[in-house]
């Protein structure tokens, strides 16, 4: 009989409870026995809500206390050198160190020497907004069984009269989405020391009583080399085998297309479809699918939060059965239920009109058993929950609250000019440097400033009620001021209000526009303990009232030096929100770069004279084939256009970018057309410019020269060496000076003489271009 399955739960609990043990555990507050005690109830929570609400496979395994990349390199052994690690099994310190880099003092309490390490690289899992940390590999490289927690897991689970199906991450992608320490290594080249090592692991699953075991392999949607195609087909022969469970090949976030024969030629139990993103792929399966063989259909989505449209889902799984029968047919989510939020319930206050529409992962859990049962049962026994699907559908396709007529017209009637400034970078940027009357080498920062503990305080107040919005508002420009006076003092050339009204770039702007519904516990896993909320797009979207307008202004009227006005971008809005299923993301951004474009509007009519709109989601954005990146990168540069270029060619506009490698996408970034953009670059001491020295990149740039992620205070020295390796690529007419990226995690104490040896640092490099300027 067709059976209901899942990929994994959301770990981190309803009430971020696995973000406040893990912090409790590192600040010394909680044992490493509360930490364990924390993560066990919420596995027994998660696996009972599973079994309460019918699902058939459970995941165990699918839970991490920090990440499942980090689980798999503990599992194997693959502790890079650095962190001292001799086994037998990796322990706690050593797994949160890999996360976290190791501080020397840390070190001392441990009785090792050395001055710090340096954690893994973190990197976005996919086209998530998940971060997984990347192993490490080199030639020398071994593995060896060295942490048990996927059996732990499953008789944990047993123990608790709940059967599982241990998930793993499969040896091939583990290895393709690490990295090699040695140039031009490829990791899969280990495959056969890793091999043996998983080899263990099902052995061990088996003699636990483990029947099915989930091995992820999500590469398998990416364009792969014949060599990475090789590694699969040997890697399964090598893994199949009376030894072992029965594995569930499961894949993900797209469509097979070449690989789909190699993924169905495995010798695996069952293969796993992502049918949300790629339902094209079923006809194809269909007919190539072996005689014994299972197919696990992904038909609700875990990427999104839209109720299932049942009957397109039904119609698809009985399409399924019609071929192969009942007991060969799964239905599971498109992917693990990590990415979504854990409950509707938890909402309280969502809008009843959009409530219905929606499904967070525990209602995705009840919509896997209605598909099941309406295939077991017949069509019946489900004939409520398809009923209610329909309606909510019905309803969410016929309410004002996803159309605005006017929205829709202003976008028909754009014309090309839109997007476009009217004079040429090198004429109009000569205007602006001639309007704003700086120095060469203009020093600035990426927006934000410390959030402090009383400004974090005073915000949760005012949320609460507690607080008057006038006290609140008062405040804030009370802030405002202080980070303009201490801006003045620091002797910084263009200044910024610091963001003290914004407790995320995305969720500030989310609450204001038309279109955008912000939850109160809808929180998802980020990386680590860090979660994020992402505001649910569900209709068109539109700007009732200026949003930063106010605080901008303010922060002008307080200082006679530029103040920029910093805005978050189209894509970043639309990349880090859950977005609608009714129209093409394209037309979505357009939405919002309309809406942005008048608040850039209304920024310049009050005499805001440089306007930033922060993209550092754009290189996220980017599709996972090859093929598909053109088409995204046009209509990114289409929104971004769309949001800047309203502005007279004496207005300014910057843009800011960080948290990636930009190296593939600069003729898209280059096609911005910002006259000056700030990017991360002081992390990889300026390694980045190089390719825009080749590039020929023809704005003008702000390569970071403070890394702003760790408390440490650069010297002059240091940041007039970087500036110095600048200047060898950017002419000195287009090069800025700023940190890296916003200062809101940091400290006054940290940020205050970081910015000044910044400031001094362009000052004496000013004095030696141009010492008579000065
Ligand atoms: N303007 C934002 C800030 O300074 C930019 C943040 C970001 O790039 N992620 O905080
Ligand atoms: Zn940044």
């Amino acid at each position: 009989m067709i059976q209901a399955v899942n990929l994994g739960f959301p770990r981190i609990g309803l009430g971020r409870e696995l973000k406040w043990a893990v912090e409790g555990y590192w600040a010394g507050r909680h044992t490493e026995a509360q930490l364990y005690e924390t993560a066990r109830q919420l596995r027994m929570q998660h696996w009972q809500w599973q079994q309460q609400a019918g699902i058939d496979q459970i995941p165990s395994n699918d839970f991490s206390l920090y990440d499942h990349v980090l689980d798999t390199i503990a599992l194997v052994g693959a502790v890079p050198q650095r962190f001292g690690w001799h086994g037998p099994s990796v322990d706690l310190d050593t797994y949160f160190a890999m996360a976290r880099g190791a501080q020397e003092k840390e070190l001392a309490a441990r009785g090792v020497e050395g001055t710090g390490i340096p954690p893994l690289e973190m990197t976005k899992w996919f086209d998530t907004n998940y971060h997984y940390l990347v192993p490490e590999f080199h030639p020398e490289q071994t593995f060896r069984l060295a942490s048990t927690k996927p059996l732990d897991e499953y008789l944990e689970a047993k123990a608790l009269g709940i059967e599982t199906r241990p998930v793993v991450l499969g040896p091939v992608s583990f290895l393709l989405l690490g990295k090699s320490v040695v140039p031009g290594f490829d990791p899969l080249a280990l495959l056969d020391r890793l091999l043996p090592v998983y080899a263990e692991l099902l052995r061990r699953l088996k003699a636990a009583g483990a029947q099915l075991v989930q091995i992820d392999e999500p590469c398998l949607v990416l364009d792969l080399s014949e060599n990475a195609r090789n590694a699969y087909r040997h890697a399964y022969e090598v893994l199949s085998g009376a030894d072992f469970p029965g594995l569930v090949l499961t894949t993900y976030f797209g469509a097979l297309e070449e690989n789909l024969p190699l993924a169905l030629s495995l010798p695996v139990v069952a293969v796993h479809l992502d049918l949300v993103r790629a339902p094209e792929q079923l006809q194809p399966a269909l007919a190539q699918l072996p005689p014994d063989r299972i197919l696990s259909l992904g038909l609700v989505d875990g990427r999104n939060v839209w109720r299932t449209d049942l009957d397109a889902a039904a119609a698809l799984l009985q399409q399924a059965v019609a071929a192969l029968g009942q007991d060969r047919v799964w239905v599971g989510p498109s992917c693990s239920l990590m990415h979504v939020p854990i409950d509707l319930e938890a909402e309280p206050d969502l809008d009843p009109e959009i409530r219905p529409w929606l499904a967070f992962a525990r209602q995705k859990l009840d919509e896997l058993v209605t598909l099941k049962r309406l295939v077991r049962e017949g069509p019946h026994a489900v004939r409520q929950q398809l009923e209610a699907a329909r309606q909510a559908r019905a309803e969410r396709m016929a309410s004002p609250r996803r159309i605005n007529p006017a929205v829709r017209q202003r976008l028909a009637q754009r014309t090309p000019e839109m997007t476009c400034r009217k004079l040429p970078f090198p004429e109009r940027y000569t205007l602006q440097c001639q309007r704003l009357g700086l120095p060469l080498l203009p020093t600035t920062t990426i927006g934000s400033f410390p959030q402090t503990e009383e400004l974090r305080q005073k915000r949760a107040a005012f949320r609460r009620g507690t607080l008057s919005r006038q006290a609140y508002e008062q405040f804030l420009e009370a802030t405002i001021a202080e980070t303009i006076a201490r801006q003045e003092a620091i002797g910084l050339d263009v200044l910024v209000h610091g963001e003290p009204e914004r407790s995320d770039m995305v969720e500030y702007f989310a609450e204001q526009l038309e279109g955008f519904w912000v939850t109160q516990n809808g929180w998802v896993q980020s990386y680590g303990t860090r979660c994020v909320r992402p505001p649910i797009l569900y209709g068109d979207v539109s700007r009732p009232a200026p949003m930063t307008l106010r605080w901008i202004t303010y922060a002008q009227r307080c200082t006679a030096r530029p103040v920029k006005g910093i805005l978050t971008g189209p894509i970043t809005l639309l990349q880090w929100s859950f977005v609608r299923d009714d129209q093409p993301r394209a037309e979505t951004c357009r939405q919002i770069a309309l809406a942005l474009r008048d608040e850039v509007a209304d920024l310049e009519a009050a005499g805001i004279a440089i306007i930033q709109i922060d993209e550092p989601a754009l290189r996220e954005g980017l599709p996972l084939r090859r093929r598909d990146r053109p088409a995204y990168l046009a209509w990114a540069v289409e929104c971004f256009r769309l949001a800047s270029c309203g502005v007279r060619d004496q207005t300014q506009i910057h843009t800011h970018m960080c948290y990636a490698d930009f190296e593939d996408i600069l003729e898209a970034i280059a096609a911005l057309d910002a006259d000056v953009i700030s990017i991360e670059a002081a992390r990889s001491g300026m390694q980045l410019l190089e390719a825009f020295q080749q590039f020929a990149y023809p704005n003008a740039i702000g390569p970071g020269v403070y890394d702003i992620h760790s408390p440490r205070v650069p010297s002059v020295e240091e940041m007039e060496g970087l500036l110095e390796r600048a200047l060898a690529t950017i002419p000195a007419q287009r090069l800025w000076v700023n940190p890296d990226c916003g200062l809101k995690t940091r400290r006054w104490a940290e940020v205050e003489p970081a910015l000044r040896h910044m400031v001094t640092a362009a000052r004496r490099l000013r004095q030696r271009l141009n010492p008579l300027a000065s």
